[in-house]
């Protein structure tokens, strides 16, 4: 289960609503409990994908680096990476599955006429073939 505590939210929401019709990315700061992860910070990143951000995004390895620096001065971990789909439903795509890592959990906004609508949250394989759903409380 992976809970998100309501500051990283707030913060989430509005970066996903900012960017529409494009799609934001972001990453997640928190602690895992065993199989009970806690997002206490989120922190928005500049989609670097070059084209059509509309459904298409690329995080860029420094940001994600500082990303991780960031949350061990704070005495968190990286958990969790986020982004948007605009006027699409919150799904975990082929290209997702592709840019995947294992070892992070996948948080999907969905934001519909520019207005969050549904989020879920999924844990891809080693192999990037399937990602299953994950419990998420917001
Ligand atoms: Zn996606």
């Amino acid at each position: 289960m992976i809970k998100i505590e309501p500051d990283a939210w707030q913060v989430m929401v509005a970066h996903a609503r900012s960017a529409f019709p494009n799609e934001c990315c972001g990453a997640m700061l928190g602690s895992s409990d065993g199989d009970t992860k806690s997002v206490k910070v989120a922190v928005p990143l500049e989609n670097a994908f070059e084209g059509s951000q509309a459904a298409r995004y690329d995080i860029r390895p420094e940001d994600l680096l500082a990303a991780d620096r960031e949350a061990r001065r704070q005495g968190l971990d990286l958990i969790g990476i986020f982004h948007s789909h605009p006027d699409c439903d919150a799904y975990f795509s082929e290209t997702d599955l592709k840019n995947s890592c294992p070892w992070y959990s996948f948080v999907v906004l969905s934001i519909k006429k520019g207005e969050f609508d549904h989020a879920a949250s999924f844990l891809p394989d080693f192999e990037q073939s399937a990602a299953a759903k994950e419990e998420l409380v917001y």
